[in-house]
């Protein structure tokens, strides 16, 4: 699919100046500032990465979200963080891909390098070998002194040649350090959520599976929650989306806190949804746990950081279910999710176990 910049694109288009590359790099830069312009949106780096890869149509499918949302004039934060979030795997999979890139071109300068380092080498043998071949023959004193000096010069050369060769390792070993710690960064965004650093969809997906996997071998309890703040609409729209974020910041932290305690964890299912894992324990067990989690947080006032305003309450709604063997992940999460359908049906503000 070909990406079709939208209207804001096509009115920040720039004449062409002489340097072909700056000038492209120029009219992005001009495209992404009038987006923000538009869209009121912050000049983040997390913002601003996405716009540019939009502009740049290094992701077509992510650019026609974009182009959609411009055009129904909703290109919130949130929208562009869940795109962002929704289209994550394909580019950190370009990142990946260019990680992979470098970490050939970095094995194969090595390569060289040795290669060259053995040059070397082979050329001091065949100086000691050719003076050996001098010293079984006749030699006079100034014969012997020549020979000496060049097998002097020889010496000199392999350790010149040696330690250039050991300081182009110890370069390359800290690049090749630098590039894991890439590689891991990048596989972490992968599956963390840019919002709130709990697991995204993916990892929670991933770890859900895993979590499976493991009762089904060892025969284990599984429970998971999916919960669900209440009401988010009207705090978003009484306090602001980035009091919202700042929200599902909270909440994410609140349960990660809780739930890791006990050996489960949590990730964003998306917008105002969560997941909570509870490997080993039974789904009334964990329901007991999960409401507790929702009591603190209901039991908390919370005030504005910037003029200590209160903003009422927040409370969540949740589901929770047990792992059966053969569900899949999804068949899991859609149990949690009836129940949780079921928990807001009876007015919210609390955690219903699955009945199945
Ligand atoms: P209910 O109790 O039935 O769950 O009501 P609700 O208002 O929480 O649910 P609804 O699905 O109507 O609205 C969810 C809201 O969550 C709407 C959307 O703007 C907001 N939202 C989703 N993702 C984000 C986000 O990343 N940041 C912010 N601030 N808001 C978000
Ligand atoms: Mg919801
Ligand atoms: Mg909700």
């Amino acid at each position: 699919m070909q990406h079709q910049p939208g209207p804001l694109l096509r009115q920040a288009a720039v004449p062409t100046p002489a340097d072909a590359a700056s000038a492209t790099q120029l009219a992005g830069f001009d495209a992404v500032r009038a987006l923000l312009v538009a869209t009121g949106l912050p000049a983040e780096p997390a913002v601003y990465d996405v716009l540019w890869r939009h502009v740049e149509g290094e992701a077509p499918e992510l650019s026609l979200a974009i182009t959609a949302a411009l055009a129904a004039g909703d290109l919130t934060l949130a929208t562009l963080m869940t795109l962002r979030e929704a289209h994550l795997g394909a580019l950190s999979e370009a990142s990946v891909k260019q990680l992979i890139a470098e970490a050939h071109g970095q094995a194969e300068a090595l390569g060289r390098r040795i290669a060259s380092g053995q040059n070397d080498l082979a050329d001091y043998g065949r100086a000691i070998a050719d003076g050996g071949e001098r010293l079984a023959g006749p030699l006079d004193a100034t014969g012997l002194a020549g020979l000496l000096e060049q097998l002097g010069e020889a010496t000199a050369t392999i350790q010149a040649a040696n330690s250039r060769l050991i300081g182009e390792l110890a370069e390359a070993a800290a690049e090749s350090r630098a590039l894991a710690d890439r590689l891991h960064q990048a596989e972490r965004a992968a599956v963390t959520d840019a919002l709130t650093g709990v697991m995204n969809r993916r990892g929670l997906m991933l770890a859900l599976a895993g979590a499976q996997a493991e009762a089904e071998a060892s025969g284990a309890a599984l429970s998971v929650a999916v919960v669900d703040i209440d009401h988010f609409k009207r705090f978003n729209d009484r306090f602001g989306h980035a009091m919202g974020d700042d929200v599902l910041c909270f909440v994410a932290r609140h349960l990660a806190d809780r739930l890791e305690q006990e050996g489960g964890s949590v990730g964003r299912l998306g917008g105002e949804e969560f997941v909570g894992l509870l490997p080993g324990v039974p789904v009334h067990a964990a329901a007991g746990r999960i409401d507790r989690i929702r009591a603190e947080l209901t039991g908390q006032l919370l005030r504005s950081a910037v003029d200590g305003s209160s903003m009422g309450r927040i409370s969540f709604s949740a589901g929770v279910a047990e792992h059966r063997p053969g569900f899949s992940a999804e068949r899991l999460i859609e149990r949690a999710d009836g129940a949780l359908y079921t928990a807001k049906r009876l007015g919210r503000d609390r955690v219903v176990p699955d009945r199945g």
